[in-house]
C-alpha cells in the first residue's frame, strides 16, 4: 500500500529536496528532531531495511555517507547520527523505507536516543542468533 512518500517522490504534495537521482529521493523531515533533519527513500516502494533490495540499500548507504558530511560540513554540525526505524515495534510510522540522517550539536539539541541497558545472559543469546552466513 502506497504512502505519503509515494506522493512526495511523485511530486504530488511538496517537499524540500535536497537531492534526487533515478532510484532516490532525499528531503528535510517536515517534523525535524534538529536542524537539517534529512530523510533519504528509494523511489521503489519497499516497507524497510528489512525488505529493501541489498543493490538499492547499497546506493542509499553510498549518498547518506556523502551528503551526512554535506550537512555536517554545510551546517557546522558536530555529529550525525543515522537511523532506520523498521516495523512499528521498532518505531516506524511511515511505511515505506526511510534512512534518518540527524546532524548533531550537542547532547541538547532536540534528539534524544537513550538506551536503557538490561542484564542479559550473552551466551545463551549467542547460542540463540548463530548460525548466519553471509550469502
Ligand atoms: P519513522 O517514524 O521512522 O517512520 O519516520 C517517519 C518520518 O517521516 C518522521 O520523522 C516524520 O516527521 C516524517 N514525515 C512524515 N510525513 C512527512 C512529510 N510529508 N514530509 C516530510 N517528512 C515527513
Amino acid at each position: 500500500m502506497s504512502t505519503i512518500f509515494k506522493k512526495i517522490i511523485d511530486k504530488e504534495i511538496p517537499a524540500h529536496i535536497i537531492y534526487e537521482d533515478s532510484k532516490i529521493l532525499a528531503f528535510l523531515d517536515a517534523f525535524p528532531a534538529t536542524l537539517g533533519h534529512t530523510l533519504i527513500i528509494p523511489k521503489v516502494e519497499t516497507k524497510n531495511f528489512l525488505t529493501v533490495e541489498q543493490e538499492t540499500l547499497t546506493h542509499m548507504i553510498k549518498v547518506s555517507h556523502q551528503l551526512g558530511n554535506h550537512l555536517v560540513t554545510k551546517l557546522n554540525a558536530k555529529g550525525l547520527n543515522i537511523l532506520s526505524n523498521a516495523n512499528e515495534a521498532a518505531g516506524q510510522t511511515v511505511m515505506h523505507f526511510h534512512i534518518h540522517l540527524i546532524p548533531r550539536y550537542d547532547e541538547n539539541d532536540g534528539f534524544n536516543f537513550s538506551v536503557n541497558t538490561q542484564k542479559l545472559d550473552l551466551q545463551e543469546v549467542q547460542n540463540t542468533i548463530k548460525g548466519f552466513s553471509l550469502v
